[in-house]
């Protein structure tokens, strides 16, 4: 017999937008059966679940996803589903293993996206798993690592990679333009990539070529490029970097919705972070910002040191405030531990290849009106992290991006329109099916949550990772996480394909 909970007492956002009601959820096996009027249900033999003083919403969706792999090592995945995310949109900013013939660890192999859905569905991850294709690793599997521009056996080799992962349920296909790789291609092979996407609904999802100095000429390119193909634009973590390009924002939305009202469907997600995160090589400026192997070369020569640490005078981002993750502290902590310069403080982390950093280069008032338009979503940017290790804790978005865009989004537009844009959403940009909404039908992926206190107090050194206020996650109508037995974790999550 079919399983039944009944969700009761409590209110229910249903993620179209509405603000929260009264509201009974009536749950069989994975799915919602019924939504009604509070009493509606008395089924005697259904589960029931207290939500008295609880806000019911839909399972959140990741739009912004780094977890390919991590959600294969750790698939309890603790650090997206404490904070109610039910579903991760992979393989963003171009990069995504599941495309390619890949080998993690030794222990999982697949030769495309078929064999990568397999993985995940046989190891068990506690959320969902929806795939876009990336540039970069179909580029680097084609082309190897080189700064070239692809010939047209390479062009039409990439093109295969992309047709083969859209096959196989891609939902769409994403660019990363400033890292290496991404950063060789031009326009031209962009757009015959694009191509493929013609005539299907599957989104263009890019980090641009430029967030900053070049960012209005990045967001045009974005915009030839999704014309190319679909139609559908999805600019990644949208935002004006350095505070000489902040004056930018008009323009950027200008351009954006100049696109939108020339029949272009234009989609964005961002954290709620004025911190970007990214690799530490980022810090360099032109001409070593497109060396591939600045790392081995700083090792083997110590003038070269010396020109990088007088070249890094020059560098784009704000130096001292630019935190470590791995070490938990600035750049000015560390030159100033160690007793020498800003600059070589960063070259010896560029060249001990020491990973993430945060960059201090965005603005708050910006970040509102970001947040503020009625198009954009909620996405971590981030892998899995493993919550009782602070150590492995990096930007706090990646523990309390949704917890804070619920908290920023509900006092700036309304608890509803908040939950609409982590749920409804980012399920409409990627054609998830039957996801995002509490509606009879839908898959019973949701969250409970006290929202008076759901919010993230994480910090950049790992403090405070537990996202406040969540009391129980449920995936495909099964508790995945309870707050009264917070060491359980029901590994309920599929791979998703998608197919519109
Ligand atoms: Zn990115």
């Amino acid at each position: 017999m079919t399983e039944r909970k009944v969700i009761h007492g409590g209110k229910v956002c249903d993620g179209s937008g509405a603000e929260p009601r009264e509201q009974d959820i009536l749950i069989e096996g994975a799915r919602i059966a019924e939504v009604g009027a509070p009493g509606s249900f008395d089924a005697a033999e259904a589960e029931r679940i207290d939500a008295t003083g609880l806000l019911t919403v839909p399972g959140f969706i990741d739009a912004h996803s780094h977890g390919e792999r991590a959600k294969l090592r750790y698939p309890e995945n603790r650090s997206k589903l404490l904070q109610g995310i039910t579903t991760e949109v992979d393989g963003n900013c171009g990069v995504s293993w599941s495309c390619i013939p890949y080998e993690l660890d030794g222990k999982w192999r697949w030769e495309g996206l078929a064999g990568y859905a397999e993985a995940v569905d046989r190891t068990g991850c506690s959320t969902n798993t929806v795939i876009l294709c990336g540039h970069n690793s179909i580029r680097e599997k084609v082309m190897g690592r080189r700064n070239a521009l692809a010939n047209a056996d390479e062009l039409a080799a990439m093109r295969k990679f992309l047709e083969r992962a859209l096959a196989g349920g891609a939902a769409g296909w994403t660019t990363g333009l400033t890292y290496c790789r991404g950063k060789f291609s031009d326009t031209a092979e962009l757009t015959a990539l694009g191509e493929v996407t013609r005539g299907t609904k599957r989104v263009y999802a890019t980090h641009m070529r430029s967030e900053g100095d070049d960012l209005i000429a990045a967001v045009k390119e974005a915009i030839e490029v999704a014309r190319a193909g679909s139609g559908i634009l999805e600019v990644s973590h949208i935002k004006t970097i350095f505070p000489r390009n902040f004056h930018k924002l008009d323009e950027l939305l200008d351009t954006l919705e100049a696109a939108r009202a020339s029949g272009l469907t234009i989609y964005a997600d961002r954290y709620p972070y004025v911190y970007s995160s990214t690799i530490i090589s980022q810090t360099l400026p032109e001409p070593y910002f497109h060396d591939p192997d600045i790392s081995a070369k700083l090792r083997a020569s110590a003038a070269f040191q010396d020109e990088i640490t007088e070249a890094l005078k020059h560098s784009p981002r704000d130096l001292p405030t630019t935190i470590i993750m791995k070490k938990k502290r600035t750049l000015a902590q560390i030159a100033e531990a160690e007793g020498i310069s800003i600059e070589r403080a960063c070259m010896r982390e560029i060249m001990e290849r020491s990973g993430s950093a945060a960059f201090l280069c965005m603005s708050e008032d910006n970040m509102r009106r970001i947040l503020a338009q009625p198009w954009v979503c909620c996405g971590t940017d981030s892998v899995s992290m493993q919550l009782d290790d602070p150590a492995s804790i990096g930007h706090p978005r990646s523990v309390g991006s949704f917890p804070r865009f619920f908290r920023v989004g509900s006092e700036m537009c309304g608890v509803g329109e908040a939950v609409r844009r982590m749920t409804a959403l980012p399920a409409e940009i990627f054609g998830i099916p039957d996801r995002g909404l509490i509606r009879r039908g839908c898959v019973a992926d949701l969250v409970m949550i006290e929202s008076d206190k759901f919010d993230s107090h994480a910090g950049f050194r790992g403090e405070n990772p537990f996202p406040a206020g969540i009391r129980r996650v449920i995936v495909a109508g099964r508790t995945a996480w309870d707050a009264a037995k917070p060491e359980t974790v029901g590994r309920y999550g599929r791979f998703l394909a998608i197919n519109r």
